[in-house]
């Protein structure tokens, strides 16, 4: 299904994220014969690095269970991989690179070529990468896909003037613009989970849930990544993107088919219906200091956080309203920070109470779909306790990824995006219309935290539950 001798260039190959989450994922794909071998994987970066020094950073990172540690099938892969250095704003190395793709196109016999580029770089230089690009090394007379990382833009205009700059490079189905939430396995899951299960989508309204809670917990800081997160903040780092996927796919109508473009089509109606939103959603903003044992960090103290006054906001909590006719009136809560108590994050449906019967007052149901600590969904579920007691009590419905699909392989999220985009399918990627209207919710809020009358972030301990919202 794949195509054959696709040209796969990696820009910004020396960073982060590359050693972190591309080369594992290419690896994990190639281990599960779903990366064809004939692929081959230009590295492009300004850094003089070999193959070797590529091979050595993102060992760590590579599943074991891919065969991370198998040592035979790291030498095969990585005779896939040939690293090219230049610079990003030049056309010398370009040209060396677009060398390197026609003489492996011509060795192979390639008349249309399949090139994909992968944008691991930072933002402020996207616009300079793609133009040399389409310049230099653009399919003409094949297929060419570009992914782009996140972020796509810091609020709507900017945003905007970054969709501006590929518009005239590139059509839009040959840009992939990735928010990895919609590549994990879970949230994907959603989708046949509400529509294959009508008992569950009949009762997904205002009729039987009584609220909807989005959770984003993570038990650490900034740790190392200030000089980034200082400037994103944790509205922009996991709300408007990861978060408001999940609440998407969650609350959207069914699409039409089972295909891309209607799965796209139902998540920006749902978008529109939400509110902007502002300073009446704010339920509380914080930003963590020291633990109340002295001995982890606050969030002024990480080195990377050159601004020593900073504001910035490592937690947040919001209400969110849809209007439409399944949701009109159903509250919604977003909660994310950093530095708290624990690794959570889940989407959290609470059933109304049973308000008459003989069961009537009995403890609500909850459908949880939880993407971190574990991969599960599950389901509380009122019955009587075993032996002569009569009373009414929960259990859980559970399905437990590390159970259930214990022998499974389960794709990583960049191994399903990847993947998607050597298929030419950008189901799980985010159309512009779709990002345009999500800045769109998110914009007002962002300036109202980061305007002159900002809430004043309340500094709660390291290792905490955080400031008191709605949701504890
Ligand atoms: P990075 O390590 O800071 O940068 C990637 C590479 O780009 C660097 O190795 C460097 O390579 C080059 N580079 C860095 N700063 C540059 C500059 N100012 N001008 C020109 N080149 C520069 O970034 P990353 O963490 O890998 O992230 C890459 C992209 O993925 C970004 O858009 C980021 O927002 C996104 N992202 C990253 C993560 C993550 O976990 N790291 C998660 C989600 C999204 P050379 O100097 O060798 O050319």
């Amino acid at each position: 299904a794949f195509e054959k001798n696709t040209a796969f260039v990696l820009f910004g190959a020396s960073g982060d994220l590359a050693k972190k989450e591309t080369f594992p994922a290419l690896f994990g794909l190639y281990s599960e014969g779903a990366l064809d071998p004939s692929t081959k994987i230009f590295c492009y970066a300004r850094s003089k690095l070999t193959v070797d020094n590529l091979r050595e950073n993102c060992k760590q990172y590579c599943r074991p269970s891919t065969g991370g540690n198998d040592k035979f099938k790291m030498d095969q892969f990585f005779k896939m991989v040939t690293y090219i250095s230049g610079a990003y704003d030049t056309d010398d190395g370009y040209l060396r690179l677009k060398g390197e793709i026609e003489a492996f196109e011509k060795e192979r016999g390639v008349t249309q070529p399949h090139r994909i580029f992968y944008l691991a770089i930072p933002p402020t230089i996207f616009l300079t990468v793609a133009g040399q690009l389409k310049k230099n090394i653009y399919a003409t007379n094949g297929i060419t896909r570009v992914i782009v990382e996140k972020p796509f833009g810091n609020d709507l205009d900017t945003s905007r003037e970054l969709q501006k700059g590929f518009k005239p490079l590139f059509r839009e189905d040959e840009i992939f613009k990735i928010d990895h939430f919609l590549g994990k396995d879970d949230l994907k899951r959603l989708l046949a989970v509400r529509f294959a299960n009508p008992f569950l989508n009949g009762t997904w309204n205002k009729d039987y849930i009584e609220c909807i809670q989005v959770w984003f917990k993570e038990p650490f800081g900034a740790e190392g990544r200030g000089g980034y997160f200082d400037v994103v903040g944790i509205i922009r780092d996991v709300m408007q993107n990861h978060l408001l996927q999940i609440l998407t796919v969650a609350l959207m109508e069914e699409p039409v088919a089972n295909k891309a473009e209607a799965i796209r089509d139902a998540k920006v109606t749902l978008l529109k219906s939400m509110e902007k939103l502002g300073p009446k959603n704010v339920v509380s903003v914080g930003q963590y200091g020291r633990s109340t044992d002295g001995k982890l960090p606050s969030y002024l103290d990480d080195d990377t956080v050159l601004n020593k006054e900073s504001k910035c906001l490592t937690f947040t909590e919001i209400t969110m309203d849809v209007h439409n006719d399944r949701w009109e009136g159903v509250p919604i809560v977003m909660r994310a920070g950093k530095g708290l108590d624990e690794d959570r994050v889940e989407i959290r449906m609470k059933y109304k109470k049973n308000v008459s019967g003989m069961f009537a007052g009995c403890t609500p149901n909850e459908f949880v779909i939880q993407f971190h600590p574990e991969r599960k969904i599950y389901m509380t579920f009122n019955t009587t306790a075993p032996g002569f007691v009569d009373n009414v009590h929960q259990v859980s419905l559970d399905m437990t990824y590390s159970d259930k699909y214990a022998k499974d392989w389960v794709p990583e999220a960049y191994e399903r995006l990847i993947r998607d985009a050597f298929l030419g399918n950008p189901a799980n990627y985010v159309r512009d219309d779709e990002l345009d209207v999500s800045w769109d919710i998110f914009t007002p809020l962002l300036n109202y935290v980061e305007g002159p009358d900002a809430p004043e972030p309340e500094i709660y301990p390291y290792g905490s539950t955080g400031p008191k919202g709605i949701l504890e």
